[in-house]
């Protein structure tokens, strides 16, 4: 059996006053694994909730001169249980390679951290028909050989889907998961972000490899995310 699971990647959002819908998210949790990713300043506060955290990047270093950066020690030490690794954001604005990515996902293992291991390809691609090759190379870069079930999640986010309100068909992703699923074989839970919203998520979470989602704008309220996680 995968895990279900419904992530929240609040990305740079959200302040104290957040707090408040973080802890209404967990109040309505119930049976499903829901992981709230708020931005790093929100861990701490976050963590009394209740309620599965994650950072969003963690670097391959677990410490040293890097600027702005932060390490999986430090997400673990805050409350972090889970990480984002390889959001086609940080490939796109800092330059992140697949093998940064495996390098990343590496140390959030080392201090326990489940990798919600991030691929998908851009609109570009698609268009040329070269989704799935894109997909095979992320994976052959980014997902370490170490990667169990326990230790990693996959998240198919297709670029052209994310934060756009284009939601790829459930045909496109089930191309996509069951391809998934050849590679990595049966335990690992598949997630499907771009655009997921209550009225998307029940016909997504119905296709046989899909296990839950990684959501971003409708994450943010418990209003939107309840829903999510009630159609898992
Ligand atoms: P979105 O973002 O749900 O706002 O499209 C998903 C993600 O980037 O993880």
């Amino acid at each position: 059996m995968t895990r279900k699971i419904a992530a929240g990647n609040w990305k740079m959002n959200g302040l104290r006053a957040s707090v408040e819908e973080a802890r209404a998210i967990a109040s309505g949790a119930d049976g499903c694994t829901v992981v709230i990713c708020p931005p790093a300043t929100l861990l701490v506060p976050m963590s009394a909730l209740g309620v599965a955290l994650g950072g969003q990047y963690c670097h391959a270093s677990t410490s040293g001169a890097h600027t702005g950066d932060i390490s999986a020690p430090m997400l673990a030490d805050a409350g972090a249980t889970w990480c984002i690794t390889g959001h086609s954001e940080r490939r796109a604005d800092h330059g992140e390679s697949d093998a940064d990515v495996r390098a990343q996902t590496e140390a959030a293992w080392s201090v326990g951290l489940t990798a919600i291991l991030c691929l998908g390809e851009t609109l570009a691609q698609r268009e040329a028909g070269e989704t799935l090759d894109v997909l095979r190379s992320q994976m052959d870069g980014s997902l370490p050989s170490g990667a169990t079930p326990d230790n990693t999640v996959i998240a198919y986010e297709p670029v052209w889907a994310i934060g756009t309100g284009k939601v790829a068909t459930p045909d496109q992703v089930a191309e996509v998961h069951d391809a998934l699923r050849a590679r990595v074989g049966p335990g690992f839970s598949l997630l499907y972000g771009g655009s997921v919203k209550a009225g998307n998520a029940a016909d997504l979470f119905a296709l046989d490899n899909v296990d839950g989602a990684l959501v971003g704008g409708a994450s943010l309220a418990a209003a939107d995310f309840l829903p999510i996680v009630k159609a898992l």
